[in-house]
């Protein structure tokens, strides 16, 4: 399934949100692709793990490389994951 949504000037981060179940499944146009990626790069609520789950983010991580994403995308994306990581397995303080 592809959603239709995003303008020629990028994507928002509800774009983003909504594109990448398709963009984990490969199913999306390559400069749809591009056009996340551009935004997970520029997007600290985004690529700060905000709206991703941690398992999301492995798949996020693989399919940049996959894609040949910038090197720096894919560090901040491992970064993100080492925090959502680490969030969970800290004690809790409830
Ligand atoms: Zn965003």
């Amino acid at each position: 399934m592809t959603t239709m949504v995003g303008n020629a000037n990028g994507y928002t981060c509800e774009d983003v949100e909504g594109l990448l179940d398709d963009f984990l499944d490969g199913e999306l146009a390559p400069w749809q692709k591009e056009k996340i990626e551009e935004h997970l790069a520029e997007c600290g609520s985004c690529a700060g793990g905000q709206s991703f789950e941690a398992e999301v983010l492995v798949q996020l991580k693989d399919r940049l490389r996959a894609t040949k994403a910038p090197a720096e995308l894919v560090d901040k994306v491992e970064r993100v994951m080492r925090e959502v990581k680490e969030g969970e397995e800290a004690p809790g303080d409830a």
